[in-house]
C-alpha cells in the first residue's frame, strides 16, 4: 500500500500501464480489478482517517510501497468516477 501525495510518484507506473495496457475491472467504486502477469490484482482506492488518499494493490510491488501500473490503470479509472460523482 501507498499514499498517494502527487502524480509525480505516478508517472513511470502510468508510463508502463500505458505500454502494457492492462484491463481494468470494475468492482465497486474505489475496488478495481486489474490484469497483470499474473492473473487479476485487487487494487483499493481509498481516503483514510486522516484524509490521505491511499492505493493497495495485491501485487508484490505495492506490497513494499512501490506505486504499480496496476495501481496507476486503477487509478485513471477511478479519478473519472470520483470526478463524475461530484458532479452528479
Ligand atoms: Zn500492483
Amino acid at each position: 500500500m501507498f499514499v498517494l501525495k502527487g502524480i509525480d510518484q505516478l508517472t513511470k507506473a502510468i508510463a508502463k500501464a500505458k505500454k502494457l495496457r492492462p484491463r481494468v475491472k470494475f468492482d465497486c467504486f474505489g475496488r478495481y480489478r486489474v490484469s497483470g502477469s499474473k492473473g487479476y490484482y485487487t487494487v483499493v482506492c481509498r481516503k483514510d482517517e486522516r484524509g490521505y488518499k491511499t492505493v493497495a494493490c495485491t501485487c508484490k510491488g505495492a506490497e513494499k510501497g512501490l506505486a504499480c501500473y496496476h495501481a496507476a490503470a486503477a487509478l485513471s479509472l477511478h479519478v473519472g468516477l470520483a470526478r463524475q460523482r461530484q458532479t452528479a
